[in-house]
């Protein structure tokens, strides 16, 4: 093995997070002259899209924001709107797009350092953070890490996953409306679970249909093709229509804290960082959130880095949701149709992405089966 090299930074894991925390670093003040950022794979793949909601004008990534929508419409049985988001906008954008972009613009810039190898391992070892692969050993002062997820987990929690299949899909004749993708639709049957289908229209003759479930473990994958089929062809009433591409995935939804085993010169970033919000699965605007955090302690000079921590009240929120979701005394179905008919979008938006006030908070709770939620606050307090 050879000698360490030695870095200001590493970034382990050139996904969502590590990409996001390296462009904010790049644009920031922060004085650095070698970062090394390193991944086993080459991001050369769609592999994801991501869709979010924020009341942002500038970011970043604006110029790969695939797509902009000012509205969308939510579907249940017994309730169906079309919902104009003002202030907020939806957003998506392209894994490959976002990959493509970002590696681009690193890599012109001489300070950063690509590399693709698998990490066998990374720790502190004094007052230094260690990554090691295969044939290489190498040091920094800061190490961030969203390579290796560490769940700690507790009987007593419960752990779910937002999980899903998608299938992009393309039509001979317009069948979509490009300006309006419907952000959920729970008029599929419930399989006493919690299942919905997302429909984000690229154009009006391509769009991704996504079935999604929120529950402990994934479904087979012959189920999630006969429910997309079905969508299509029976709720869309769509034939001839060609698959371009498929995604599928999952992303944990958890009362369990992620943890960092790894001393105190590595910061958890990205899903590993506790960015994946457990009653939603959303994740991609906290990652935004929680490097923007990190590289501010890096431009303020702190001397100790660490994982920004979520507002204790928004964690008992997702508790009681996850509480209630796996009682399933009440559907999952009624809950968010009562959330999106008898809450004002804006509220419910801050409230979800964890910008609320405190009385926007009671207006929302408010707005559910109290006799449920209030049992359920209970236990999670008790507990
Ligand atoms: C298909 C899909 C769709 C999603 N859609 C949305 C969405 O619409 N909205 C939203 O908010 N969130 C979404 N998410 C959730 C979340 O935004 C993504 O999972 C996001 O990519 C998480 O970022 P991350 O950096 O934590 O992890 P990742 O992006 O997975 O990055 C981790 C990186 O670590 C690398 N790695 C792992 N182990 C090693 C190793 N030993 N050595 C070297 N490299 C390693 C991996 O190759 C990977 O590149 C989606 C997730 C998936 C899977």
């Amino acid at each position: 093995m050879s000698s360490d090299k030695k870095y200001d930074f590493i970034i382990a894991g050139t996904g969502c997070a590590g990409l996001s925390l390296a462009m904010q670093l790049k644009r920031s003040s922060v004085k650095f002259s070698k970062v090394l950022l390193i991944d086993k794979d080459l991001k050369n793949k769609n592999d994801r899209t991501w869709c979010f909601w924020t009341k942002e004008k500038n970011n970043w990534f604006d110029e790969i924001i695939f797509k902009r929508w000012d509205k969308f419409s939510f579907k249940s049985n017994s309730f169906e709107k079309e919902i104009t988001l003002n202030p907020y906008s939806y957003l998506m954008v392209k894994g490959i797009d976002f990959y493509a972009f970002c590696l681009n613009e690193l890599r012109a810039d001489s300070r950063f350092e690509i590399l693709t190898d698998e990490i066998k391992e990374i720790n502190t070892k004094d007052t230094v953070a260690v990554l090691k692969t295969k044939d290489q050993t190498y040091s920094c002062d800061y190490l961030f890490n969203s390579a290796f997820r560490v769940l700690n987990k507790k009987p007593k929690h419960i752990n779910y996953v937002q999980h899903f299949k998608g299938w992009l899909i393309e039509t001979e004749t317009d069948s979509f409306n490009a300006e309006c993708p419907v952000f959920m639709d729970f008029s599929v049957e419930q399989y006493n679970d919690c299942r919905f289908i997302y429909v984000i229209p690229y154009s009006k003759t391509r769009a991704l249909i996504e079935y999604t479930g929120f529950s402990k473990e994934n479904l087979k994958d012959e189920l999630y093709d006969g429910e997309l089929k079905n969508y299509i062809e029976n709720k869309l009433n769509l034939t001839g229509y060609k698959i371009i591409e498929t995604e599928k995935g999952d992303i944990p939804m958890v009362e369990s804290d992620f943890i960092n085993p790894f001393g105190d010169r590595v910061v958890n970033i990205g899903t590993a960082g506790g960015s994946s919000k457990p009653s939603t699965g959303y994740t991609f605007y906290f990652i935004q959130k929680n490097t923007k955090h990190i590289v501010n302690q890096l431009e303020n000079g702190s001397q100790k880095l660490v994982s920004p921590k979520r507002k204790k009240r928004f964690l008992l929120y997702d508790k009681i949701l996850l509480e209630v979701l796996d009682k399933k005394e009440i559907s999952a179905k009624n809950v968010f149709t009562a959330l999106f008919r008898k809450n004002k979008i804006k509220h419910l938006l801050a409230f979800l992405n964890e910008e609320s006030s405190i009385t926007e908070d009671l207006m929302i709770m408010n707005s559910v089966s109290k006799k449920h939620f209030i049992k359920a606050s209970i236990k999670k307090l008790i507990n």
